[in-house]
Parts: C-alpha cells; sequence; structure tokens
C-alpha cells in the first residue's frame, strides 16, 4: 500500500486489492440520497466505503488500546492526531490544490463517526479543524491568508482552534464583549474567550471581536491569530466532565497585536462567517453523536450476551432486545439525518441551516438516550470508572450543549418553519 499525499486510504483494511488503487485520493465522489429514476440511492460508493473502513481500522489499532491511559492521564493523542493528519482527514473537505483531501462531506461524516464511535475526544479536535477553522479560512481568507496557513491546516501540521464562546456569551453571539481596534495597520484585541477547543495545542485561531460595538450582530470580525501573536495568552485549562483527552481552554487577549492583514473576510462580518462555518460544525457534531451512540450500543450487546441472570444470558430477556432494538432504530434515524445534510451540502445546497440543526439536535438527544440505556443494560459494572461505556456516558452530555445547545437548534428550525420574523439567528 502507498501511502500518497494528501488523502491515505486502505489503512490496514485489506480493501487494497478490492479494485480500488491504494492511495487513491477522494475528489466528489457521488452522493447519497441521489434521485435515480425515482428512487432514493442509499448505497456509498466505494471511495466513502473505504473512507469508513479506513478511519475504523485506524481507531481500533491505534488509538483504543491506548485510551484508558490517556484518559487517566489526560494525554493529548498529538502523535495520533499527527498520523491522521497524514491520512487527509485534518482537511477533507479542503481541496487537493490547497494540501487537502478534496474528499466529499458523506466521507467527512463517515470519518467523523468512525472516529467517534472509539473516542468522542479525538473527533471533536479533528471536527473543530476541518469544519470551523479550514473552512471558513478556504471561503473567507485571501490568496495570501490560504497560502500561509490552508496547507498545513489541511495536512494535519497544525490544529485550529475557533473562538467565540465568552465568559458571558455563548448561545447569544452577538453579545461578546472582546474588542479589536485598529490602530494604523494593525488591530488590538482585548478581552477573553472561553471553551476553545484545541487551545494551547492549535497553530491557529479564529479569533472573534467587535471592531464596531454600535453595530450588534454587525460590529463583530474575525481574526486568524498564531499563538505566538504579543498579548495572546491560554489562561487556563477547563476541568472537564467528559472528553478529557481533548483541550478546552480559556484565552486571555491582553492588547493582543494583530497585523491587519489578518483580518479573516471584511469588517463586519465575523458572525456571517461563524454561522455558515457552524453549519457542517453541527453536522460534524452530529456525525460524532451517531459515532458514540454506535458505540455505545455494539458495547452494550456485547454485554448482553456475556453477563448471565437468572440462568442465563441477559440478551435472552425481552426487555433487553427491545432496549437495543429501539437503540440501533435510532441510531439509524439519526445516521440518516446526517447523510442527508451532508448529501445536501455535496450537491450544493446553500442553505443547509435547518438541515445541520435537525441533524444535530436529533443525534445529539438521541445519543444521551442511547448512552443511558447502555450504562442501565451495563448494572453496576456500567457505572464503575473501570467500565468503557462509563467514558461515552460522560463523553455524550457535551453533544446538546456546543456548537449551539438544543435550544437554539430549535430555534433555528422553526425560524425557517415560521419564517423570519420569528425567532432570532443563532
Ligand atoms: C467541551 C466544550 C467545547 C467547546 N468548544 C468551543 C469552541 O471550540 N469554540 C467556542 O467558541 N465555543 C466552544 N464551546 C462553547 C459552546 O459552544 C457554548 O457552551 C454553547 O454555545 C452554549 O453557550 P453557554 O455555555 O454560554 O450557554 P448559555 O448561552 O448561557 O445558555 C444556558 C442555557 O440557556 C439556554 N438558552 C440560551 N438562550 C436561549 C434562548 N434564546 N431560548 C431558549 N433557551 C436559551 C441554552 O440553551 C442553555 O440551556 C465549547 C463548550 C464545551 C462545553
Amino acid at each position: 500500500m502507498t501511502h500518497a499525499s494528501p488523502l491515505r486510504v486502505g489503512y490496514g483494511t485489506g480493501m487494497d486489492g478490492a479494485g480500488l488503487k491504494p492511495g487513491a485520493t477522494f475528489r466528489e465522489s457521488g452522493r447519497q440520497l441521489q434521485e435515480k429514476d425515482g428512487q432514493m440511492d442509499f448505497a456509498l460508493t466505494d471511495q466513502q466505503e473505504l473512507v469508513r473502513a479506513t478511519a475504523r481500522q485506524f481507531m481500533e489499532t491505534e488509538l483504543r488500546p491506548r485510551l484508558r491511559q490517556y484518559e487517566k492521564e489526560e494525554h493529548f493523542p498529538a502523535e495520533e492526531i499527527r498520523k491522521l493528519g497524514e491520512m487527509g482527514f485534518c482537511g477533507m473537505l479542503v481541496p487537493e490544490e490547497w494540501g487537502g483531501a478534496g474528499a466529499d462531506t458523506v466521507s467527512y461524516v463517515l470519518m467523523l463517526e468512525e472516529v467517534a464511535r472509539v473516542d468522542a475526544s479525538t473527533a471533536v479536535t479533528l471536527s473543530v479543524t476541518n469544519s470551523v477553522v479550514a473552512g471558513p479560512l478556504l471561503a473567507h481568507g485571501t490568496g495570501e491568508q490560504k497560502k500561509r496557513w490552508l496547507p498545513r491546516l489541511a495536512r494535519g501540521e497544525m490544529l485550529g482552534a475557533f473562538s467565540l464562546t465568552e465568559p458571558a456569551a455563548g448561545s447569544d453571539a452577538a453579545g461578546i464583549e472582546a474588542r479589536a481596534e485598529r490602530h494604523g495597520d494593525e488591530y488590538v484585541l482585548n478581552g477573553t474567550k472561553s471553551w476553545v477547543t484545541n487551545g494551547g495545542e492549535a497553530g491557529l485561531y479564529i479569533v472573534f471581536a467587535k471592531t464596531d460595538p454600535a453595530a450588534g450582530r454587525k460590529g463583530v470580525s474575525a481574526f486568524l491569530i498564531e499563538p505566538s501573536a504579543p498579548g495572546f495568552r491560554v489562561a487556563r485549562h477547563e476541568d472537564k466532565m467528559g472528553l478529557r483527552i481533548s483541550r478546552s481552554v480559556e484565552l486571555a487577549l491582553e492588547n493582543c497585536e494583530v497585523p491587519a492583514n489578518q483580518l479573516l473576510g471584511g469588517e463586519g462580518e465575523g458572525l456571517k462567517i461563524a454561522l455558515a462555518g457552524l453549519d457542517s460544525g453541527r453536522l460534524g457534531i452530529a456525525a460524532q453523536s451517531v459515532g458514540v451512540a454506535q458505540g455505545a450500543m455494539e458495547m452494550a450487546a456485547r454485554y448482553a450476551k456475556q453477563r448471565r441472570a437468572f440462568g442465563q444470558a441477559i440478551a435472552e430477556f425481552q426487555a433487553i432486545q427491545w432496549k437495543l432494538a429501539d437503540m440501533q432504530t435510532e441510531i439509524d434515524a439519526a445516521r440518516m439525518l446526517v447523510w442527508q445534510g451532508a448529501a445536501m451540502r455535496d450537491a450544493g445546497v446553500k442553505k443547509l441551516g435547518r438541515y445541520a440543526s435537525e441533524a444535530k439536535l436529533y443525534a445529539s438527544e438521541m445519543a444521551n438516550r442511547v448512552v443511558y440505556h447502555a450504562v442501565q443494560i451495563h448494572g453496576s459494572s456500567g457505572y464503575s470508572r473501570e467500565c468503557e461505556i462509563e467514558r461515552l456516558y460522560r463523553d455524550a452530555r457535551v453533544l446538546t450543549i456546543y456548537e449551539g445547545t438544543s435550544e437554539i437548534q430549535r430555534m433555528v428550525i422553526a425560524r425557517e418553519l415560521l419564517g423570519a420574523g420569528f425567532g432570532r439567528s443563532a
């Protein structure tokens, strides 16, 4: 097998001989849910299957054996992420000319699902760098900005971070207080950013700050900042309930100096850029949710076949069987919403908001129901720190919170159903 840039395929999958060229790259590669003679086609292309198999194989062999130790030590899996980057998984939606994999969105969500099936922390690391950093840079960056950062991001040589949330403003993104003042040919930023995923590990941060506080939503601008910028500091690490091997930090911007040519898009376009990035970001979190739920269901099914009570495996009890059946049915329903959103993005649909929100809302809440039942099937073992399902239970909780809470997703969906006069943008 060759390890060709930009996307290495067939990682130990045994698929190299399946008529697929080893080392082939993933271009626009067909779509799901395509209308063909009035029929819906749910089949994945060979390339999409290969992305899925490659991600699964990597996560099972390279990360799963080390996860328990990493979790105990809160060790950020930099080495594994570097390898995932070499495989093209840090820049999946970035065209090959910019060093990316040039893959379709369906392949992207398949990759994230498979990563999250084993480890939700690694999935959010990849989701952020792909969806809300490389994506906006590709869409809104100048040629110069793309040249400087995009290939390195796309190849996973550096990670990206997205810094919108502040201690006093999360859902209400227009309420951020960070300020950016123009002084000659630079901006000076002051403020605090919280819950920055990949913070402390990233080589590039998209930071949102107000250039015109009087303009409300239209006064927010986006800046591309390297951690070496004067006045830029990681102030502290969050001590989280779950996702213990991902990084979440608070950033302090203290007279942080940023050259004017590191403004992303125009002044006042920050919120538009952030919200557009969140469309594919939310599909990513929805895919992460499906992966977490699938992993939990598989653990519960395995345990149910082993654990005996009243003289038989608990899997013999109809109560357990029905739980598992309901869990898988909900997972598949969520997966279809994720694939629908991804296929629509690949088909060039511009207004993805409602579909990304539906996928994120349903999949994240579904994942929490599924992990709840998975712990229940494990009984007391599921409550032990020694048992893997306990990690998934903690990891799942954030899915309904970040990249827009469930309440905010419902606002986005309802606004589209009812018209712009009802409910504000989120
Ligand atoms: C692990 C983790 C990683 C994160 N990573 C990032 C990151 O990389 N970058 C980043 O910028 N942010 C990140 N976040 C922040 C995350 O996006 C916010 O936490 C989220 O948007 C919610 O904001 P908040 O926590 O301030 O809650 P709040 O906005 O204070 O909301 C509190 C509650 O009120 C509800 N609420 C608020 N407004 C309304 C309304 N209008 N109608 C009904 N209910 C409402 C909310 O749904 C929620 O239930 C991360 C958070 C976590 C936990």
